[in-house]
């Protein structure tokens, strides 16, 4: 597989890892995934993919939705929605 390495600036071929990150995508509180993230094969350099970006987002949530008893089948937008409505109390504060 190739991709554009902005490091590199050119097309490289790249190679898939498995990474431990945490995200602050809803705010308030950290939440870690292991996700995976594509590395051009000649720098090392982490190169943006929208599927691997997506998968993590969707993680992310989904972990999101466990902490605060949510139903699995909430979408990302209903998060939001409730999110700013400040309608979700932490499961296990409670
Ligand atoms: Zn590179």
């Amino acid at each position: 597989m190739e991709e554009v390495c902005v490091r590199c600036n050119k097309k490289v071929t790249v190679h898939t890892i498995q990474k431990f990150e945490t995200s602050d995508v809803l705010g308030d509180e950290l939440i870690g995934t292991t996700n995976q993230v594509l590395i051009c094969d000649e720098c090392g350099n982490e190169i943006a993919y929208e599927p691997y970006d997506r998968q993590t987002l969707q993680k992310v949530y989904d972990i999101y939705k466990l902490l605060h008893g949510l139903p699995v089948t909430t979408t990302m937008q209903e998060v939001k929605e409730l999110k700013s409505k400040n309608k979700l109390t932490k499961v296990y504060e409670r």
